[in-house]
């Protein structure tokens, strides 16, 4: 039943690729690059190299440097041009050197835990009583004066652990893909984090103050981590010794001030609240070693290459994503995954020798994950500023932009980002690539990555619709983000179709169509993800 019902789909959906047949589209060279890309892929090798020898890539960290060292050397191997670098201001970078932690009494548990990202360190092994102070506002601070000095204090309650039910893989199906095609009305804008911010300021200094030596959570308040949804299948799951840190040190001059910080597994949180309700010493042996990294050397940069167009070598199609990422795992699904696509995308490029008429360039952003900073210093650097939106000459010359920035999956469609002119061209570029899954346009705007950045200034971004298998579930900014999360024949196929969407872009005759400008200040600017 259901696979008559697809086989009716796919017949109604052929209909409207019959009007779209004004796209030329290279057929012999689309050919030869969905060979290369699918028998001989080399993405898994890419993914592997970036997460298990250089990942974590948290932004400033010494392995990002190397990573994009190592990116540079493949790009040039593959006869890319313009390979380089370009920096922005970032702030102080920082490393994890060493951490363990155990809990010593009542009994022996090694802890499943990982410092904030920019935690300062413990000044070597420390044992000390667990407390617990339940501080909301700065009212609370009186009750606990005087009564933290030395010791690890447990700042939330605990909670309840549900047992996981209902599917943990995203792998689309005729529902997701009805909701994808829908357009929902957008909710109204929410506000005033400020107030918030400037409460944890007080706080972190309270602690220090009041010598404290480190504050253990367990993360979010719900036993998902992603609300905002009603299906199971976008949820994130931080139990089963998974868990998502959330809160970062500060990297400007408070840099190392605050008293280290250290997310836990909920069930080892929790057993220490247990205990400590009972009356019961909860003692924990802590070590944290960080380090951080002066503005000084490269911090903040975008690694670059290009493969050069030929008469319409000015413009350009730009194939992004972000290289940075947390430093809990490796940064597998998010980002090596669109950064190895984007590249193997180059490199099938390259070995097919397709001649672009654009110049297709890859950019591997950093600073996604503090508020996609390292896309928003390249727009501003080189199309347009934001803030006034007064546009550079090259604004004229973007073709498209092509981002990947949701893990493992294959490439189901696109988003179109409320582009409704880009519609039909897509929809012929995907007609003969419905062998290989790809038949979707989300018409909506998709936020928190960096086809925002150039979104926000009016250039034609889009951001790939990729089934999001584990992502929601398990491996989007956790611990668990690691090489085994990632799918290879997905990827391969990822790869293939960026290939083919750049390709396409690179030899239309026109640029892709764009939304009208936006006038200063845009609205929905996005925040990393
Ligand atoms: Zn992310």
């Amino acid at each position: 039943m259901k696979r008559a019902i697809l086989v009716l789909a796919l017949a109604a959906g052929a209909v409207p690729f019959v009007t779209a047949q004004s796209e030329k589209l290279d057929f012999a060279t689309l050919g030869r690059i969905r060979d290369e890309g699918l028998a001989r892929s080399q993405v898994m090798d890419h993914v592997s190299w970036l997460s298990d020898v250089y990942g974590p890539r948290l932004t400033g960290s010494p392995a990002m440097l190397q990573a994009s060292d190592w990116a540079m050397k493949k790009f040039a191997e593959w006869g890319l041009v313009n390979v380089h670098r370009e920096r922005w201001a970032f702030g102080k970078g920082w490393s994890l050197v060493r951490f363990s932690a155990h809990l010593v009494e009542p009994q022996v548990q090694p802890l499943i835990a990982f410092p904030h990202e920019w935690s300062s360190g413990t000044k070597g092994p420390i044992t000390a009583e667990v407390t617990r102070a339940q501080i909301a506002t700065e009212a609370d601070f009186a009750r606990y004066r005087g009564k933290l000095a030395g010791k690890i204090v447990l700042t939330q309650p605990a909670r309840a652990v549900r047992m996981l039910e209902g599917p943990i893989i995203l792998r689309m199906g005729e529902r997701e893909i009805a909701e994808a095609e829908t357009t929902p009305v957008p909710a109204p804008g929410a506000g005033g984090r400020g107030n918030q911010a400037a409460f944890r300021q007080k706080l972190d200094e309270f602690y220090a103050a009041e010598g404290v030596v480190a504050v253990f959570d367990r993360g979010g308040n719900s036993d998902m981590a992603a609300g905002g949804s009603d299906m199971a299948w976008q949820q994130q799951h931080p139990d089963g010794g998974t868990i998502f840190p959330a809160g970062s040190g500060a990297r400007d001059a408070n840099a190392g001030k605050a008293v280290p910080e250290i997310t836990l597994a909920v069930e080892h949180y929790n057993r220490m609240v247990r205990v400590l309700d009972k009356g019961l010493p909860v003692k924990v042996e802590l070590n944290v070693e960080t380090k951080f990294y002066d503005e000084g050397q490269p911090n903040g940069f975008n690694t670059i290459a290009d493969i050069p167009g030929s008469d319409l070598a000015s413009e350009v199609v730009i194939l992004g994503a972000h290289f940075d990422s947390h430093p809990y795992a490796t940064g597998a699904t998010d980002n090596a995954t669109g950064s190895a696509a984007m590249m193997e995308a180059a490199r099938i490029l390259r070995t097919v020798g397709a001649k672009p008429r654009r110049t297709i360039r890859v950019a591997l952003w950093g600073g996604e994950e503090q508020g996609l900073l390292g896309s928003r210093a390249y727009v501003r650097e080189h199309f347009a500023d934001v803030d006034t939106m007064v546009l550079k000459p090259d604004h004229a010359k973007l073709a498209a932009y092509f981002n990947s920035d949701n893990g493992t999956g294959k490439v189901r469609g696109i988003w179109l980002q409320g582009n409704m002119a880009a519609r039909p061209i897509f929809e012929a570029w995907m007609a003969p690539l419905h062998d290989l899954g790809v038949a979707t346009i989300g018409p909506r705007s998709v936020s928190q990555t960096d086809h925002v950045s150039f979104d926000n200034v009016g250039l034609p971004a889009f951001q790939v619709l990729v089934d999001r298998l584990e992502y929601n579930s398990r491996t989007h900014h956790s611990n668990m983000d690691t090489f085994d999360r990632v799918q290879r024949d997905d990827m391969v196929q990822q790869a293939t179709v960026v290939a083919v969407f750049a390709y396409n872009a690179a030899m239309r005759d026109e640029k892709l169509p764009r939304k009208a400008l936006p006038s200063p200040p845009p609205r929905g600017r996005g925040t990393a993800q």
